[in-house]
């Protein structure tokens, strides 16, 4: 689960991270009560949607020249002007995907005087199974890129989880981003905020780009030389958030695949993909190798579905109405191998959904395991355009097939 910039601060000033001042706004006049709650003399609006590379953003609706999605005013007027131009309209970025998304809601925050803009993030290694630092003195670019170029730039410090972030951990990342005075000893205390926020919320990635430290000459004197939280984006653990009634708060649905949300209402693990072949399997291996065969063949998946290992006949019906609810859908392959799920059990489940739904594309199911025989006989004899594999290659040779002829 993903949250906003702006509820991702809330949550780490709490773990006493170095967080400006701001104030979420969702409307033009709470644009501006937010920004004359903030003293000046340099104001940002950001734009709060769940996609990075906001600042260099295109807005749909306005002319090339207009500026991105993170602008910075240098009046309450100014704010106001940008709040009008970017609420209600679409903000297109290099993670959006060419539709975009629309700004419902903004953040007004305190600008900084920025003498250097660092990168910084916390994920969990796999191959070490532990949380690690990654680093980077490149910080505001995209990292995908420095890793490409300069991979020499990126630097990644594991934590051990008996200490915690070491004073040694702390130093090692403040000379890989070549901190001094003021700005290293800070780092030992964001190390050990951000270290502690990560793992008291079972955060899967917690990104902060940039991280900066501030101007020698910033009008705001306390500030000087010291570190500040820029940018946040953090994501959450899906299978920790029931012990967590706080971050499950903040999601925000309008954020999210409208058939995500109704596979999630149903407990099935939905991914909406670009592709147009719909697939329902069970187990999450059987779903990556029957997206992977589909490719084999020529053809492109339109979701990964996963209705798990004892799915009732409900929801199997609820699995195959959120795929033909997919207007991209052109053909649906149903592959079910009945370890503790029996056949018959689906092959009952797909009937009653298509009877209730029912069926504009090819449909090809491909049963294999306990009651299988009965499966069958429940497809044969519904009387439905069902036709049905023997095997995986079959099952995907048949649906690349049919779709390609649709
Ligand atoms: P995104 O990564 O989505 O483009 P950021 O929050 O990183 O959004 O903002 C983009 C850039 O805007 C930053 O790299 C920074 O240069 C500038 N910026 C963002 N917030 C502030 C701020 N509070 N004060 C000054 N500049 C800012
Ligand atoms: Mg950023």
């Amino acid at each position: 689960m993903n949250i906003h910039e702006y509820q991702a601060k809330q949550l780490l000033v709490r773990f006493g991270a170095p967080v400006a001042q701001g104030h979420p706004a969702t409307s033009v006049e709470e644009a501006r009560k937010a920004a004359e709650a903030l003293p000046g003399p340099l104001w940002v609006v950001k734009s709060q949607i769940h996609a990075g590379g906001r600042g260099k953003g295109r807005f749909k609706e306005l002319p090339e020249t207009a500026k991105g999605g993170v602008r910075l005013a240098r009046s309450v007027d100014e704010v106001v002007r940008h709040a009008q131009e970017m609420l209600g309209n679409t903000l297109v970025t290099a993670q959006t995907g060419p539709e975009g998304k629309q700004v419902n809601r903004l953040y007004i925050e305190d600008g900084a005087d920025i003498a250097r803009e660092l990168y910084l993030s916390l994920l969990v290694n796999r191959e070490t199974g532990r949380v690690a630092f990654v680093v980077s003195t490149e910080g505001g670019m995209d990292i995908e890129q420095v890793a490409e170029e300069t991979p020499e730039a990126i630097h990644q410090f594991d934590i051990d989880p008996l200490t915690g972030v070491t004073d040694e951990d702390a130093n090692a990342i403040a000379d890989a981003l070549q901190l001094n005075e003021q700005a290293r000893v800070d780092m030992i205390q964001l190390a050990r905020s951000l270290y502690e926020a990560f793992t008291a919320k079972d955060m899967s990635m917690l990104e902060i780009n940039p991280l900066i430290v501030m101007d020698d000459d910033s009008t705001q004197v306390m500030n000087r030389g010291r570190l500040r939280v820029l940018d946040a984006k953090v994501s959450f653990d899906g299978n920790a958030l029931f012990r967590h009634p706080d971050i499950r708060e903040m999601r925000d649905l309008t954020e999210e695949d409208e058939k995500e949300i109704e596979a999630s209402k149903h407990d099935l693990a939905y991914i909406a993909l670009d592709g147009n072949i719909g697939c329902m399997v069970n187990g999450a291996g059987l779903a990556m190798a029957t997206m992977d065969i589909i490719k084999l063949y020529g053809g492109e998946p339109a979701n990964f579905l996963d209705v798990g290992g004892g799915a009732s006949r409900e929801k199997v019906t609820a699995a195959f109405k959120i795929i033909t609810a997919d207007p991209n859908v052109k053909g649906i392959l149903v592959n079910i191998f009945g370890g503790i799920m029996r056949c018959d059990v689906i092959a009952e489940g797909v009937v009653a959904a298509v009877r209730d739904v029912g069926l504009k594309v090819p449909l090809v199911v491909r049963l294999e395991g306990t009651n299988v025989e009965k499966g069958k006989k429940i497809l044969d004899e519904s009387g439905l355009d069902i036709t049905s594999a023997d095997d995986l290659d079959d099952a995907a040779k048949k649906i690349t097939d049919a779709v390609k002829k649709g």
